[in-house]
């Protein structure tokens, strides 16, 4: 059978871009949807079922469908969930929800044909306008004529080679910290080092305390930033005040002097948003690079804020030096007498520190880490099927997330969604970007089957 769409993936993006899809594609009409992961939609963010992993949108920004903005926020009421339409609600009931809108969508008569094949995709053995033939590791073809790929951007590796430990201590290094079997095995005075201080650093923080574990945190980090909180109460955006130029420098200086003349620097943030995907399509791609290898870790604690109760309980660690967070260098990771000995560089000195610790964890984050996490991609990298974006965070795709292939030309009908795509879009990472990207997926997809 040669589907109309194939879907690949098995996290926000495929849920979002499948329910699109039921809901614009007319009855006739048919879908393959192709992942390995049992909670399909839940992907890396949503499958936590720990209460304290709460969103970091508001509710009233978190509905899969662009075109009804409050649908999150309804679910919630009607279920009686106490989160008001400007709360955090918890990941786990986002989770909840999004499972809970395919259902219904299912439930309907006059819907296209869908299948689910629990298998992942390993190499594209055709790409063409006609049709494209995917390998799935169980051994069979999936045929279909418009393919959305929806695979994530994985986890970055440890940035200090780690082969030579073995046995019980290398086990004791998590290098994908979303593989949460690891946390059943911390004792409960252990010393845990984490490598990275963003998101993925605070998650794994909360999900230990949940656990049980009230040994040191140590995290260390390059320059040790922590993300901001989101304000207690709602704060509007504010529309940035922008300059001609397209300068890095002038820009960054352009909305501090904003803030300094009394705007809500979160204001500003927020009113940035619906201008970001523009702005980085204007930019140079020396301004980009420039943007990535110093404004980066900047944007991320600004950008990227923690809801209130999360930013308290870190806080409240922190305070009683539970949690202490250190500025430097990563050089190697030693084993040494049943410990893991990190030694590290302090920013702005010469000498070495070391952190002696029980685990290892690498929260080194997602944004860099390419395509090399994926085997599928590889494979298209190397057929020439598909192209690294220059930047190193994904692959190129056009405009309309058609992705383009190693000659530069526009493959029809394959497309690529979510932080894939960030070399194009950068600001296409969070759910109220990625439901966007998949209307707008689906749309064409629609109008591709209309021909
Ligand atoms: C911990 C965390 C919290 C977050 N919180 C928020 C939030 O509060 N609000 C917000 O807006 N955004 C949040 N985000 C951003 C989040 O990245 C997006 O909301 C969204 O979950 C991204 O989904 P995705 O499907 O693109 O990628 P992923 O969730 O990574 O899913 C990709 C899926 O594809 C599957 N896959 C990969 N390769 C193949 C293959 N070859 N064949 C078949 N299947 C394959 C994988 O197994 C995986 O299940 C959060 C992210 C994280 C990590």
């Amino acid at each position: 059978m040669v589907y109309d769409v194939a879907v690949v993936g098995s996290g926000f993006s495929a849920i979002a871009e499948t329910a699109n899809l039921l809901r614009l594609l007319p009855a006739s009409s048919s879908i393959a949807v192709v992942g390995d992961d049992p909670g399909f939609g839940r992907g890396t963010a949503y499958r936590t079922e720990l209460h304290i992993h709460r969103l970091n949108v508001p509710a009233q920004r978190m509905s899969i469908f662009a075109d009804r903005p409050d649908d999150f926020a309804d679910w919630l009421r009607t279920r009686g969930k106490g989160v008001p339409p400007d709360g955090f609600a918890s990941r786990d009931d986002f989770g909840r929800y999004l499972r809970d809108r395919l259902a219904a969508l299912l439930r309907e008569r006059d819907r296209p044909v869908l299948h689910f094949i629990k298998a992942k995709a390993v190499a594209c053995e055709q790409c063409s306008a006609a049709k494209n033939a995917f390998r799935l590791d169980n051994g069979s073809l999936l045929e279909a004529t418009n393919v959305v790929l929806c695979l994530g951007i994985g986890n970055a590796d440890v940035s200090v080679d780690v082969t030579h430990i073995e046995g019980p201590m290398r086990e004791r290094i998590v290098t994908n910290p979303w593989r949460l079997g690891w946390l059943s095995h911390v004792k409960p005075s252990q010393t845990v080092c984490i490598l990275g201080s963003g998101l993925t650093m605070v998650d794994q923080v909360l999900a230990l305390r949940a656990h049980g574990h009230r040994g040191p945190i140590r995290v260390l980090s390059r320059r040790g930033l922590l993300s901001h909180a989101h304000a207690d109460s709602k704060v509007e955006p504010i529309a940035p005040t922008l300059p001609a130029s397209r300068d890095m420098s002038a820009l960054l200086a352009s909305l501090r002097q904003q803030v300094r003349a009394g705007a809500d620097w979160r204001g500003v943030m927020d009113g940035l948003r619906p201008l970001t995907q523009r702005l980085w399509q204007e930019l140079s791609p020396a301004q980009k690079s420039r943007f990535l290898r110093h404004a980066l870790p900047w944007w991320n604690i600004h950008r990227h804020r923690l809801a209130p109760l999360v930013a308290s309980r870190l806080d409240a660690l922190g305070k009683s030096g539970a949690l202490r967070v250190y500025k430097g260098y990563i050089k190697d990771i030693e084993a040494a007498k049943c410990k893991l000995v990190a030694s590290f560089r302090p920013r702005g000195e010469s000498g070495l520190a070391q952190l002696e610790a029980d685990w290892v964890v690498n929260c080194t984050g997602m944004e860099r880490a390419g395509i090399r996490h994926s085997p599928l991609l590889r494979q298209m990298l190397q057929d020439g099927s598909i192209r690294a974006d220059e930047l190193g965070l994904g692959i190129c795709v056009d405009q309309s997330a058609q992705i383009v292939d190693r000659n530069g030309v526009v493959q029809p009908g394959l497309f690529a969604l979510g932080a894939l795509t960030a070399g194009q879009f950068w600001e296409i990472t969070a759910v109220p970007d990625i439901r966007v990207q998949a209307r707008s997926v689906a749309e064409q997809i629609a109008a591709n089957l209309a021909v």
